[in-house]
């Protein structure tokens, strides 16, 4: 989509280096990030968030390379979140999906 952040960081236009990549995703750290290990994934694919209907097989595989990616930044065992805003109100700033996981040190807890 034109004119879109994340297209053009999936696309390699934009952005620091791909922390992991393959055919459907990539993934790289957050600019801001909010926890000592803070890495977005996005579908290469634009889709606003998951109202514009992602395929249950795309959302499987981000969530599998969640976990890949908690394994390569050694948080697996410690632990770690896996976030993803819709909209405003759930405070989405970047309107491409994504995926947030966090993790490095002890997180608060609570969903709001
Ligand atoms: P959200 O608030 O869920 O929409 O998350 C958007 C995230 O994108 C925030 O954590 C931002 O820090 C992050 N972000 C915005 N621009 C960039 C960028 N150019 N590279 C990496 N992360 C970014
Ligand atoms: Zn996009």
């Amino acid at each position: 989509m034109d004119d879109c952040l994340f297209c053009k960081i999936a696309a390699g236009e934009l952005g620091g280096p791909l922390i992991y990549e393959d055919e459907q995703v990539v993934a790289f750290d957050d600019i801001s990030p909010q926890a000592p290990v803070h890495v977005l994934i996005i579908p290469r694919a634009h889709y606003t968030n998951l109202n514009d209907e992602p395929p249950a097989e795309l959302l499987s595989h981000i969530l599998q390379v969640a976990r890949k990616i908690a394994q390569m930044r050694g948080i697996d065992q410690s632990g770690y979140r896996v976030v993803q805003n819709n909209g405003p109100d759930a405070g989405q700033t970047v309107f491409h999906l994504h995926f947030h996981v966090i993790g490095g040190r002890t997180l608060a807890v609570g969903m709001a």
